[in-house]
């Protein structure tokens, strides 16, 4: 008689012991949900405006750009600019070759 109360009072002690771990993992915040959502890469594309369009021009030989695609391509020596959320990015650093443009679009 002595043991099963001994059982009895061990088991209400771990039971009690779960209750108090699930209500502790039931008032946990919940995962915010885009409040503070993790940096996001530009994607490439995007909507230029034609007038935009128009002065823009190739950093290396000031020639014509145009769209092709999710690039501006200079006319003259054909490197490929990448457009970043709308954003056309006329950086010779961040210009593709038309090989490596094939390859990202
Ligand atoms: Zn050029």
């Amino acid at each position: 008689m002595r043991r099963l109360l001994l059982l009895l009072i061990m088991g209400g002690g771990a039971g009690f012991w779960w209750l108090r771990r699930a209500g502790r993992a039931g008032d946990a915040a919940p995962e915010p949900a885009g409040g503070n959502a993790p940096y996001q890469q530009p994607r490439l594309g995007g909507e230029i405006a034609p007038e935009l369009l128009e002065i823009l021009a190739c950093p290396l030989d000031k020639e014509r750009v145009e769209r092709a695609g999710n690039f501006l391509v200079c006319q003259q020596c054909q490197q490929h600019y990448p457009i970043r959320d709308g954003i056309p990015v006329m950086l010779v650093d961040e210009a593709l070759t038309p090989e490596q443009a094939a390859t990202a679009r």
